[in-house]
């Protein structure tokens, strides 16, 4: 072994050294329908007058610590209801984390034990990444076999190991359902003052459909959203709302500009054109509907409902599916492995009408 083997052995956790490394497939040269990426960019007048905004930004400086007046465009123009504010994060990636950090008791006082991180599985792989992480223990609670929520089983799972926090998606990834509003209450009833709800909406500019409104209904819970999935994933901007108490916490465990000048400034224009982006999600939701109604068609294909810029499907081989996919160029999700739920499922992410098409034919071509 040599000395750096036996350095990292040393000081790296086991639990860190054990996971692989999360794999990003070179994309060069392919149709790029793996990530959820809205495939428009923004006319060319407005990236031209972006251009200008970014050439003013001061790189020199820090960001405005208190991230005002990003702030307010979020809360006016995306639905934050009066009197609630926004956390902001570099993507909710770090919103995930930054939350399963200032839960994650570690259990060292007297009547403490560790904290618990739960959700419906399958789920977006950060949930329990970040409960590991931070060092909490996540508890998945299997969907249904349709992928709606057994609502029973989580409620059980509340009681049992009374959870700090609960991530539900909506809609979910990776399967593209919306789960049932009225569970989702019960769950978020049920956790009560003992565990914080989280919505994560990340794909909200699709479902169109929101509890963002419903906060002053529910102390607990906090809705969490993204630029990413509308159109500006390479920005990285998430944002949360939820009580201002509990945003308070949260924002002590926030790194203090952890969102950069350029993402601010970009958010900000972003924000005062979003008619553009909406424009853009209503095209992949027509699209969705299209490339849906036309797999459907397929033999031995069977299509999921979906509510994001995603469709998941069951074929009869996704090894097969995959691998021929990726010769001729056109890269999806291998959602097989993931879990027993999604034996032979892949996941595909609606793009232009012509790429849909170059999927289609491919998929075809694989069956
Ligand atoms: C893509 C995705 C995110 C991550 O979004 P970023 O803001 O890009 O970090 C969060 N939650 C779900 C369910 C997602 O699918």
């Amino acid at each position: 072994m040599t000395a750096i083997d036996k350095l990292i052995e040393n000081t790296i956790r086991d639990d860190v050294r054990a996971i692989g490394s999360y794999h990003v497939p070179d994309a060069s040269g392919y149709i790029k329908l793996d990530a959820m990426e809205n495939p428009y960019e923004l006319p060319e007048e407005l990236r031209a007058e972006l251009g200008q905004r970014l050439a003013d930004a001061a790189l020199n400086r820090y960001p405005m610590a208190s991230y005002a007046t990003l702030k307010a465009k979020i809360c006016s123009s995306l639905g934050v209801p009066a009197g609630y504010d926004v956390l902001l994060g570099n993507g909710s990636d770090e919103l995930i984390s930054i939350m399963a950090t200032a839960v994650a008791r570690q259990g060292r006082e007297a009547g403490q034990r560790r904290a618990v991180i739960m959700a419906p599985t399958p789920a977006f792989i950060m949930f329990s990444r970040s409960a590991q992480f931070a060092g909490a223990d996540f508890v998945g609670v299997p969907v249904k076999a349709d992928f709606s929520l057994d609502l029973q089983a989580m409620l059980a799972a509340i009681e049992q190991h009374r959870p700090s926090l609960v991530f539900l998606a909506y809609p979910n990834n990776p399967t593209g359902n919306l789960f049932d509003a009225d569970d989702m209450a019960a769950i978020i009833r049920a956790l009560g003052d003992t565990g914080i709800a989280v919505v994560d909406e990340a794909y909200q500019p699709f479902a169109r459909k929101s509890f963002m409104g419903r906060l002053p209904e529910f102390p607990n819970l906090v809705v969490m959203r993204t630029l990413s999935k509308l159109g500006l994933a390479g920005i990285r901007l998430g944002y949360l709302s939820g009580d201002p108490k509990l945003l308070e916490q949260f924002e002590k465990v926030r790194p203090p500009y952890n969102v950069n000048v350029l993402t601010q400034v970009a958010a900000e224009f972003a924000l005062d054109h979003l008619d553009v982006l909406d424009a853009q999600a209503g095209l992949l939701n027509d699209e969705r509907t299209r490339l849906a109604a036309e797999l459907a068609a397929l033999p031995g294909v069977e299509v999921f409902p979906s509510a994001a810029n995603f469709i998941s499907l069951r074929v009869p081989d996704a090894d097969k599916t995959c691998s021929e996919l990726r010769a001729g160029k056109v890269l999806i999700k291998n959602l097989s492995r993931m879990d027993k739920l999604l034996a032979n499922c892949i996941r595909v992410t609606v793009s232009t009408p012509e790429e849909n098409t170059a999927f289609l034919n491919a998929l075809k071509a694989s069956l």
